[in-house]
């Protein structure tokens, strides 16, 4: 079997750069789009993230209401653009429960939500990380958890990527050109396909995400990434905004 990719972004903004690269790029501005994903070709309707929409975003915290979001689109018209209602969403995967990737959540209410059960735990315990995890994102919602590796249909896999967040899964999908990878953590391109020579470049050609829970974890999750898909797409890189099918 093989898929396309449907990006959908809601929104962006011009943000630092160092929220994506470890220890470098600090200073220096990058464009962050919000984007939910959806996967063309399965036998249900599947996104990948629900995604935040602008006002969502500036109400999230009295701190973030002057950021300046671009509002692309809702997460109703992002839907009906690939043809389908948040009430049709019948799979949504959720990469990891940070504010950003999930708060339109509750919104797809006859969805199955798939997260990984170290990630939900986590999300109830957040201690230094609370900010960023609120339980009525996804409270009463109808969740499944999932422990490692988990195959949704033949040609569409979820894999664990624990590092940015205590549970991020990757989507693995099968396509025409290749084994296609939603990366699962917050990075930009550069953080899988870094300039030859940038000081902050690991072994494994890996510049790690600038936010993590926990770098060794992050390091080995991007070369397990690496090691099992032909192209890997990051959640939140500026390109993602021509809404290029990735087929
Ligand atoms: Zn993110």
């Amino acid at each position: 079997m093989s898929f396309e990719i449907v990006p959908l972004t809601l929104c962006y903004y011009q943000a630092e750069k160092g929220y994506m690269t470890y220890m470098a790029g600090y200073g220096q501005s990058i464009i962050r789009p919000f984007v939910v994903w959806f996967i063309r070709g399965a036998s249900k309707n599947i996104i990948v993230d629900s995604g935040i929409e602008t006002q969502d975003y500036l109400a999230y915290h009295p701190g973030f209401k002057d950021l300046e979001l671009t509002h692309v689109q809702s997460f109703e018209q992002a839907l009906a653009s690939v043809g389908i209602t948040p009430e049709q969403v019948d799979v949504l995967v959720q990469t990891h429960l940070h504010f950003d990737h999930c708060h339109n959540l509750k919104r797809c209410v006859n969805a199955e939500v798939l997260v990984q059960k170290a990630e939900y735990e986590f999300a109830m315990d957040p201690a230094p990380f609370a900010g960023i995890y609120r339980p009525e994102l996804w409270e009463g919602a109808n969740l499944r958890l999932i422990e490692g590796e988990y195959e949704i249909e033949p040609g569409l896999t979820l894999l664990p990527v624990p590092g940015h967040a205590a549970g991020g899964q990757a989507v693995l999908v099968e396509t025409k050109s290749g084994i296609v990878a939603i990366a699962g953590m917050c990075t930009s391109q550069e953080n899988f396909y870094p300039e030859a020579g940038h000081p902050m470049v690991g072994d494994e050609n890996t510049l790690l995400p600038g936010i993590i829970l926990n770098a060794r974890d992050a390091y080995e999750s991007m070369k397990r990434l690496r090691s099992r898909c032909d192209r890997i797409l990051a959640l939140h890189d500026p390109d993602i905004l021509q809404q290029k099918i990735i087929s």
